[in-house]
């Protein structure tokens, strides 16, 4: 792909933006930034781009600025409906994303993995895999590092493990993965994707160029992510925490085995035991990195020995302290239902749920069954709170907290020795907080200065 010369814009100035305007302006293009954020909020990030020789355009895009590039790359955070880039779509002006971007000048292999939820920790641990088995191995994308600031380190021999999420998939055009996992599919970001079904079709994309030398792994226990199975060239491995299954990864009595082809031998790779994560999604994840370490040739010995030490990511079902008998968890990360539920479902019961946020039109009635079996109290905070109590209430006890704050005092007041108390608020935090991150790091601090 030439760029030297040709017009590109860069919509939307975040992590990734600011790394394709960079790499955009090495590579000699002629380079103009747009973000709808005003000159004071990126006051930070716009004297190192007109530095670069890059035009900056902030408060808002102009239709103007769009209308004269050769090509534009949108972020991840930029809806594709935004006014100004559909009309430039109309008139027929590539759009692509920062992944499509970087993929077309990475070196390696690409190991691409995606789904509702799990994606951050299977691909932390799939990284840590394979680079203990000595492979070259690059992780980006979605994870925090763009996928564009690989490329300098990538060679042929280089498996990049990316970390994709639905908003990347939406703007690829030519990204085939060597190898793509798809971990679920279950109902998140409708407020942008405007219904389950596109959500859907979009994270089946990832294997859109699969060509039958290339590998897709797909959960056999989610009914969404099957269907992704009759829209690919590729060979499909599956994996089952409940159930063995005719090729890929399951649990088979008390261990992890890998089934290399139908009707061929499971190979024993770890006691289900050893896995330190709490929960059966975690075991699911597991399953899915440890299935493409095997077809990416990691001996078994290696993934044992690299399972058995990982430890959970930050804000993902991280423990936090136990003060009175009490423990607390720290699962920020969980900004959906389902992931909300998962943690739920990691504990027998005694739990004191933290829950609320912004809500992204989602239907917290589906965990009634769940909260009645295993919570105690659900402490609500945030914007979502009414619309949780109205969905919930009567379920199981509900104390309007207001904030985070609140939250976890109201829960050590209630808590007994053996309970949890369990931050998984299944909605986003933009409301009170300028992240997940954020509102995990916050609930540690209000945590450890118990007592
Ligand atoms: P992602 O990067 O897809 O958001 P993470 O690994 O960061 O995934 O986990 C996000 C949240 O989803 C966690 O806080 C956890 O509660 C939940 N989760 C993790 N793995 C799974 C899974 N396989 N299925 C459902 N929920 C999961």
């Amino acid at each position: 792909m030439e760029l030297k010369n040709k017009r590109v814009l860069v919509v939307g100035l975040g992590k990734s933006g600011i790394a394709a305007a960079m790499f955009l302006r090495r590579q000699g293009a002629r380079v103009t930034v747009s973000d709808a954020r005003s000159a004071v909020a990126l006051a930070k990030e716009i004297p190192a781009l007109l530095d670069a020789g890059i035009m900056v355009e902030s408060g808002g895009h102009g239709l103007l600025t769009f209308r004269r590039q050769d090509l534009i790359v949108i972020s991840p955070g930029v809806p594709l409906d935004t006014p100004e880039v559909k009309q430039v779509i109309g008139y027929g002006v590539p759009v692509i994303g920062e992944l499509e971007l970087a993929s077309r000048f990475l070196k390696g292999r690409i190991v691409a993995v995606t789904g509702s939820n799990g994606k951050t920790t299977t691909t932390t641990l799939l990284g840590k895999i394979l680079s203990e088995s000595g492979a070259p191995t690059l992780v980006g994308g979605n994870i925090g590092r763009p996928v564009i600031d690989l490329i300098p380190e990538s060679t042929d021999e280089t498996l990049n493990v990316l970390e994709v999420s639905s908003f990347q998939l939406e703007t690829i055009e030519q990204l085939r993965p060597w190898i793509a996992v798809v971990l679920n599919i279950t109902p998140d970001h409708l407020d942008r994707h405007g219904s389950f079904e596109n959500y859907a079709a979009m994270k089946a994309r990832i294997t859109e160029r699969q060509q039958a030398d290339d590998f897709l792994i797909l959960n056999a226990e989610d009914k969404p992510t099957q269907m992704v199975a009759a829209k690919t060239k590729a060979q499909i491995f599956w994996f089952s925490s409940r159930r063995p299954i005719k090729q890929g990864t399951f649990v088979h009595g008390e261990s992890v085995v890998f089934l290399p082809r139908e009707g061929g031998k499971a190979e024993p790779i770890l006691p289900v035991a050893e896995i330190p994560l709490k929960g059966s999604h975690n075991v699911e994840n597991v399953l899915a990195a440890v299935c493409a370490a095997r077809l990416a040739g990691v001996p078994a010995e290696t993934i044992r020995a690299t399972v058995a030490s990982f430890k959970a990511v930050e804000h993902r079902l991280e423990f936090v302290r136990s003060f009175d008998g009490v423990e607390y968890f720290n699962d920020s990360k969980a900004t959906n239902v389902d992931a909300a539920m998962k943690a739920v479902a990691a504990f027998p019961g005694g739990i004191h749920l933290i829950l609320g946020g912004k809500d992204k039109d989602s239907d917290y009635t589906t965990m009634a069954p769940l909260l009645r079996e295993r919570v105690k109290a659900v402490y609500t905070i945030g914007s979502a709170a009414e619309k949780i109590e109205r969905e919930l209430g009567g379920v199981v006890k509900m104390v309007e907290a207001g904030t985070l704050d609140a939250a976890v005092r109201e829960a050590r007041e209630t808590a007994t020795a053996g309970d949890v108390v369990l931050l998984a608020p299944a909605c986003s935090s933009f409301d009170q907080f300028e992240s997940y991150e954020h509102r995990g790091r916050v609930f540690r601090q209000i945590v450890e200065e118990l007592g």
